[in-house]
């Protein structure tokens, strides 16, 4: 008997080629695919089918200078497309639009309740990617394009984005931060990279209060982070009873994580998942799109998807 927990995946995830050494790598898909088809999970898991993102909805959150640069540079075979880590090989184009359309896929699933919800295992990721401007391995606002598909297209009305990837995720909170209509709230390390998700940044203009920015001392761990999410995150979804609910997935909190210093374990990923999904079951039909963000440490990223999806089905 299938679940109604879809997972979004396609083998051209693979072909967008960072170069040596790179920790954004086709070998984190490779992880989580190889470890989940060694459970019992796997055969319930349904598995849409999907094709690449049209312009027309990358350019509902990116300009269309953005959207150029990002075609162009790929296809000329620039290698690095800005000043620090975001690599790119000539196929990440076409690879960053069937991202986004794995994503568009899983909220259609989910929207006309194929699914009850999905994981997205995409990449490039894409919290950092601002509406003009790559930034932090990602190229296109997987989410942010989804949040706003689910609107136009299904008339969704009010969409919250969890974002528990241990960066802040600075593009989506600038895409949303004067739209009350997407409630952004994060959790992450802090001061730490990319710089921004003070507590004092909650959005501006009508968004103002629709920002929420849980930032994490280096080394908390579980507790620090359950404390987050009943003391103010829950309360906060409470009030705001979002209509969809749309995951930024990163699972580089893990305490294993090469990249950062928080010391949460694939069970915490479990106990966050069950909390986001009572409020998805209470407010938005149990509705959820999960997608992949950062996770660098192979292992631990595959035992923490997992944990995840277990918690999803
Ligand atoms: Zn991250």
């Amino acid at each position: 008997m299938p679940s109604k927990t879809g997972f979004v995946y396609n083998d051209l995830y693979l072909e967008h080629d960072t170069g040596h050494g790179h920790p954004e790598r086709p070998d984190r898909l490779k992880a989580i695919t190889k470890h989940l088809q060694n459970t019992a999970m796997w055969t319930q898991l349904q598995h849409p089918v999907f094709d690449p993102a049209t312009e027309e909805w990358i350019l509902k959150v990116h300009s269309p200078q953005h959207w150029k640069f990002v075609k162009e540079s790929c296809l000329r075979g620039v290698e690095v497309l800005d000043q620090g880590d975001t690599h790119v090989c000539k196929k990440s184009y076409e690879v960053a639009l069937l991202a986004v359309g794995g994503v568009l896929a899983g909220v259609d699933a989910v929207m006309t309740g194929i699914l009850h919800n999905v994981f997205c295992a995409v990449r490039p990721p894409g919290h950092h990617a601002e509406k003009n401007a790559v930034m932090g391995f990602c190229l296109f606002n997987n989410v942010a394009v989804a949040a706003r598909y689910a609107q136009q297209k299904y008339g969704v009305d009010k969409v919250a984005i969890v974002d528990w990837d241990v960066h802040h995720g600075n593009g989506t909170q600038e895409i949303f931060y004067e739209d009350p209509s997407v409630f952004y709230i994060s959790t992450h390390q802090y001061p730490f990279y990319p710089g921004t998700g003070a507590r004092s940044e909650t959005g501006s203009g009508r968004g103002n209060g629709f920002t929420l920015n849980c930032p994490m001392r280096a080394e908390s761990g579980e507790q620090e982070y359950l404390d987050a999410f009943t003391k103010e995150i829950l309360p906060r979804l409470e009030v705001y009873r979002p209509d969809l609910i749309i995951i930024s997935a990163g699972f580089d909190a893990h305490r294993d994580d090469p990249l950062a210093h928080i010391n949460l374990t694939e069970g915490t990923f479990g106990k966050l998942t069950i909390m986001v999904r009572e409020i998805a079951e209470k407010y938005s039909g149990g509705k959820i799109v999960s997608v992949l963000e950062g996770g660098y440490n192979l292992e631990a990223l595959a035992k923490s998807v997992k944990a995840h999806i277990r918690e999803l089905m």
